[in-house]
């Protein structure tokens, strides 16, 4: 008999899916053989998905730095094609250079913890995670280099 782990409902036989959860229906006697996979409170159909999705968030957020580069760049590059204009915000254009780097490191480290924490959980995809450990970890590495070389140079100066 099809039968749903999660709601322990019992359906005639022909139904795949729970039309209470949606959870895929398993055969009684295999619930009964697997029974300590589904100890876990609440749902685990959702919890696979929720494991999921901290991976997903993981590696798009290691990507708001590459992106952030990309329009940098692009920007960059109409300004020398384009007329050249007076610098007169120049301070300005300093706030608002460390207030980015500022976002792509809390962006890097958020992405780097959120990698870690779905790495650390089963029943998960490691795709996604391993990605954005990787890319995040590659930008907090890069912003640290950066930071410290205009903290050695700021001191060289003084
Ligand atoms: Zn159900």
């Amino acid at each position: 008999m099809p039968f749903c782990p999660i709601c322990k409902i019992e359906y005639r036989d022909g139904f795949t899916k729970c039309s209470n959860c949606g959870y895929e229906l398993m055969d009684s006697i295999s619930y009964i053989d697997n029974r300590r996979d589904f100890d876990i409170p609440g749902n685990p159909g959702a919890k696979k998905l929720k494991h999921a999705k901290i991976g997903v968030w993981s590696f798009l957020v290691s990507l708001i730095p590459i992106v952030y580069f990309i329009v940098q760049t692009i920007q960059d590059i109409i300004r020398l094609l384009g007329p050249i204009e007076s610098n007169s915000d120049n301070n300005m254009q300093i706030g608002i250079f460390f207030a980015a780097l500022i976002i792509m490191l809390i962006a890097s480290i958020v992405s780097l913890a959120l990698g870690i924490v779905a790495l650390l959980q089963k029943n998960s995809k490691k795709v996604f995670p391993i990605l954005g450990i990787v890319i995040s970890g590659t930008m907090l590495l890069g912003c640290l280099i950066f930071v410290c070389d205009v903290l050695f140079t700021a001191f060289e100066l003084a």
